[in-house]
């Protein structure tokens, strides 16, 4: 009986491993053909407000980019196949010399080396061509090894010593190992969402105080009403890797903070800044944190409850071709394998991000008149050569953030009523 769930899961994972990639493959060159359609002109919603030249410069951005994706993605598929069809991963396992738990940590430890530096030449190249390419890139070779030297360390100091944790439990638990897992790791999931914004970040940028005395009393009276003290707004100096603009928000009670990157400050007017602040703050306001907190603890628990069920079913290692069965395997399953099979509910995912970012739009279009967001968004659409077209299909599956067309209008559906309010 067991062989033969062992079959069937075999040729059920293989099947997910190819029809994942050629899906995605497929959305991107729906994508790319959207683009080749509207190559030639901005949309007409658009037309007094992106320039033919921007609108040409975010095609040819968002293609390239498209094109380096489909590579990667035929890439990953090939190394999937090696990893799993062709054994490779297995054969990996028998390779480590070490013994018990050592055995099982060195082995994830190897996997993921393995991979980080199969995918370093991929990074390189969209740092140093394709940015470069498009007057994006600001990094040095030197900054880039540096950058991944300290992200390594981190993940090796964080990652390593978290499995040596949940495989001695594995060990040494039983049947419950994976309460008490679960319950470690969601622990670890706060204190690393604790210490990120002051002690993780700054590992990389610098983050200094938003300061600007004509924009203090602006920032006040908005971070007064959102609950928010104007000591959490801060600048970090992103202009460093990339002259890419963002803003965002992150952590959570007294570490909370909102960042701006300052080469987006740079091309904002002031009543810019503070529509762009109003709508992180909307974040805030709204507890997009906690409610995320709380979806990926839901996760969590999911992936432990299931590791806690297959860790002991030899079909489920067989099935995804391992000959046998080791709390390390079956870590490196639940972080590579599985992926494929929850890849579908990634519109899911996106459609819940998509829906945060109407209502902090909606927030910040309370606080402030929407026109400066409207105008915030188009500077910043036109910095990062982010084409304002899209295809439907692509967006479902892969956009966190309304495509610019929707949220503008919903933009300007509020500016309707705030002038009908005023009359
Ligand atoms: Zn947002």
């Amino acid at each position: 009986m067991t062989n033969l769930y062992s079959y069937y899961l075999q040729v059920l994972f293989l099947s997910f491993i190819i029809i994942d990639h050629l899906t995605e493959i497929y959305l991107h060159r729906r994508q790319l053909k959207n683009f080749k359609e509207n190559q030639h002109t901005p949309p007409p919603e658009f037309a007094h407000t992106i320039t033919l030249e921007d609108h040409q410069k975010a095609i040819a951005y968002g293609t390239s980019k498209l094109q380096f994706s489909i590579a990667h993605l035929v890439f990953d598929m090939v190394l999937m196949l090696y990893w799993f069809p062709m054994r490779g991963a297995e054969k990996l396992f028998s390779l480590i010399p070490w013994s018990g738990i050592h055995h099982d940590v060195m082995f994830i430890c190897a996997f993921s080396l393995i991979q980080i530096l199969l995918n370093l030449p991929w990074s390189a190249f969209s740092t140093f061509y394709l940015e470069e390419k498009f007057g994006f890139n600001k990094s040095t070779p030197q900054l880039f090894i540096l950058d991944r030297i300290k992200g390594l360390t981190l993940g090796a100091l964080i990652g390593i010593p978290l499995l040596y944790a949940v495989i001695a439990l594995y060990n040494s638990l039983g049947t419950w190992w994976w309460v008490v897992s679960f319950l470690l790791m969601i622990g670890f999931q706060f204190f690393l969402f604790w210490i990120y914004p002051t002690l993780i970040a700054p590992l990389f940028n610098k983050f200094s105080p938003l300061e600007s005395v004509e924009l203090k009393n602006g920032i006040e009276k908005l971070v007064e009403q959102a609950g928010f003290s104007a000591k959490e707004i801060f600048m970090m100096d992103a202009s460093r890797r990339s002259s890419h603009g963002n803003a965002y928000f992150t952590g959570f009670g007294k570490n909370k903070r909102v960042v701006f990157f300052d080469t987006l400050l740079k091309q904002l007017g002031h009543a810019e800044i503070l529509a762009i602040l109003a709508h992180e703050l909307g974040h805030m306001k709204l507890k997009h944190i906690p409610k995320s907190l709380a979806l990926s603890i839901i996760g969590i628990f999911i992936s432990f409850w299931l590791m806690g069920k297959l860790s002991t079913e030899a079909w489920f290692f067989n099935g995804h071709f391992f000959r046998q069965s080791s709390p390390g395997i079956l870590i490196l399953l639940f972080t590579q394998a599985i992926p494929l099979y929850t890849f579908w509910f990634s519109p899911l995912s996106s459609w819940i991000s998509r829906k945060r970012e109407f209502e902090a739009d909606a927030y910040a279009a309370k606080e402030t008149n929407p026109i400066y967001l409207i105008q915030g968004l188009l500077k910043l659409y036109q910095q990062n050569a982010s084409p304002v077209v899209s295809d439907k299909v692509y967006s479902t599956f892969y956009h966190s953030h309304p495509p610019a067309f929707e949220r503008i209008k919903r933009l300007e559906s509020f500016k309707s009523e705030t002038r009908e309010g005023l009359s």
